[in-house]
């Protein structure tokens, strides 16, 4: 495609928002609704509640939910994670469409590449969780990295303010380091997390609390309480779950202010070169696959973070030779996602009675906070930073029962109730992680794609087999039986939560973007997805991709009233 062909262009906007997820749901709602006209470009499709299945049963599916080899045909990648299903496969970039490339000893499963209104709000986990200090101020602790420009007295403000439309169920448990929020009343804990917590208060003196979900148990917003079907991530009819698409998207277009261009594929920013400004964005219109311009006074990527580190890079000029705002070098570098190959499972034998098919399921676990490495307490002798565990119950059928005939059907009904803990741990930020552009690899849109350089550490390695050891001290401390660990190096190496390569941070000569995600070179850029992220805590970062989106939209209005 010849991008410097005449394209068409549209009016201009006040501000143009790319990307409809987590971060471009709440930057189009809070400026839209504060009057400003916004522009909001999404590369994929218009979501509706006529797309949602969490009924539907499998056996109304052509395949069943069971041919993962028909996924496999167009999306190999994004299949290998189960969120990308018979039912919600379309809502995925086809893989071989919109390709990236890694080295040939550093593979990356780069999953969860949504194309829908919401993004991987979609079919996310939900789990929403405070970062506190102890990781803003982490390498002030441990003296490794470089602190965030902003702590949590900054943020806490807005947390509040993002929890309170979020809606998210929760325990208050009054930790220094996974600060409590504005929760919604928390949904019951099951028999075995019941059990779990107890044993870990008195016998480790450690916390599981009630995994701080984005889930309703009372209505907002016209969104009813989750009534306990199970499959958030194939969407909600009762919009019980927080999703940008009816959520924060659906209110910036109700203000009047919003207008959602769809299937607008964002190549790069455009420049004005003499004024050192930012003057919109050259998209490619997926189902004409013509250019279009679009003019704001101000453009803000939410594009997930190594999309929105793409269209830097695509967007090099002869002043940034090296990717747009790139002064610095640092663009692309101190890629970060969190490892989580260490965990384990056990089973509390006498705690079912029966189990039926078809009975509620609690959509959330329960989350066992950082223990390693905090402040006060002796330092890991193997690695700095720490991890949780996310916690999944379940009671179920011996699906595994050994045998045949009756003797195997009666052992198939036996329920077992079960507790699975996977660890989250903290990646260390390394400029050696890194995304660049393939010069040889362009997507069915003419865009060159990144390649993704990522690999583990020794600080990684460490973790992760504290991370399965850790498990099974605790299930055992639980009681369980049947206790299985393990701790496996993360190749392919693969993340749902990545973050860094446009980093935050007060000095422009190491930093890509200020505290407020706003470029240090081109004053009317804005990154406000995870591409900031100095580090990134073990905590599950959508909650602060959120809070620090909004903070960063109020220094943008202040800036534009002081330039008015
Ligand atoms: C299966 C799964 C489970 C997860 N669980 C959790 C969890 O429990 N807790 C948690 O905190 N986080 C979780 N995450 C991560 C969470 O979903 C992301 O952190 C969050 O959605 C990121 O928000 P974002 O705005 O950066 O990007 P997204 O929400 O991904 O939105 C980006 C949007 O930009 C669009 N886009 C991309 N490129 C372009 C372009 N060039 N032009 C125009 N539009 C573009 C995409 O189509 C997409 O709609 C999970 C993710 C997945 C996939
Ligand atoms: S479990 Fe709750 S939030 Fe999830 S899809 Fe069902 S009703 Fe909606």
């Amino acid at each position: 495609m010849d991008t410097t062909m005449p394209s068409k262009t549209v009016p201009t906007f006040d501000v143009l928002v790319v990307g409809s997820g987590a971060s471009g749901g709440w930057a189009s709602k809070r400026l839209a609704e504060a009057g400003l006209k916004v522009a909001l470009l999404e590369a994929g499709r218009p979501q509706s509640d006529s797309n949602f299945s969490e009924h539907k049963p499998a056996f109304a599916l052509k395949y069943r939910n069971m041919a993962p080899e028909v996924l496999r045909k167009t999306r190999p990648i994004q299949s290998k994670f189960e969120v990308c299903n018979e039912y919600t496969a379309d809502w995925f970039v086809n893989d071989f469409d919109e390709p990236y490339s890694t080295p040939a000893d550093k593979p990356f499963n780069w999953m969860g590449r949504l194309r829908m209104t919401g993004g991987r709000t979609n079919v996310w986990g939900r789990v929403s969780l405070r970062f506190s200090d102890a990781d803003f101020k982490a390498a002030s602790l441990d003296g490794y990295g470089e602190d965030w420009p902003l702590g949590y007295d900054d943020l806490a403000p807005y947390y509040d303010l993002v929890e309170k439309y979020v809606g998210i169920t929760g325990m208050r448990e009054g930790l220094a380091h996974l600060p409590d929020g504005q929760f919604q009343p928390p949904m019951p804990l099951t028999c075995q997390e019941t059990v779990f917590r107890d044993a870990l208060r008195t016998k480790l003196g450690r916390v599981a609390t009630l995994t701080r979900s984005a889930n309703l148990t009372r209505p907002i917003n016209g969104r009813g309480p989750c009534h306990y079907c199970g499959p958030c991530e194939r969407g909600c009819v009762t919009h019980s779950y927080f999703n940008s698409a009816f959520t924060t998207v659906a209110d910036a277009v109700a203000s009047g202010n919003c207008t959602l261009i769809s299937n607008a594929m964002v190549y790069k920013v455009l420049m004005d070169a003499e004024n050192n400004r930012a003057r919109g964005v050259l998209y490619i219109d997926r189902e004409s696959r013509q250019p279009r311009e679009v003019l704001a006074r101000v453009v803000i990527l939410c594009a997930q973070s190594q999309e929105s580190v793409r269209i830097l890079l695509n967007s090099a000029t002869p002043q940034y030779p090296n990717g747009l705002a790139n002064s610095s070098g640092g663009l692309g570098h101190y890629l970060t996602a969190h490892v989580r190959s260490g965990g384990g499972s056990g089973e509390f034998p006498g705690l079912v009675r029966k189990h039926t098919l078809g009975g509620p399921v609690k959509p959330v676990g329960i989350y066992v906070p950082r223990f390693r490495n905090l402040r006060g307490a002796p330092p890991h002798k193997k690695f700095l930073r720490g991890f949780g565990y996310e916690c999944e119950s379940s009671t179920d059928f011996n699906w595994s029962a050994p045998g045949f005939g009756a003797a195997y059907k009666k052992a198939l009904r036996e329920p077992q109730a079960s507790l699975e803990v996977t660890g989250f741990g903290e990646v260390l930020p390394r400029w050696d992680n890194f995304v660049e552009l393939d010069a040889a690899k362009k997507d069915i849109y003419g865009i060159p794609v990144i390649k993704i350089h990522m690999s583990d550490g020794e600080n990684e390695r460490a973790m992760i087999q504290d991370m399965g050891d850790s498990a099974g001290e605790m299930l055992e401390a639980a009681g369980a039986k049947n206790i299985r660990t393990y701790a496996n190096p993360s190749a392919p190496r693969w993340a749902l939560h990545e973050a860094g390569m446009a980093r935050m941070g007060a000095d422009a000569k190491k930093s890509v973007l200020t505290q407020f995600q706003q470029t240090h070179d081109v004053k009317n850029l804005y990154v406000m997805d995870a591409s900031g992220f100095t580090s990134n805590p073990c905590q599950n970062p959508t909650l602060t991709i959120m809070a620090l989106c909004v903070r960063s939209c109020d220094f943008l209005m202040d800036e534009l009233k002081r330039s008015a």
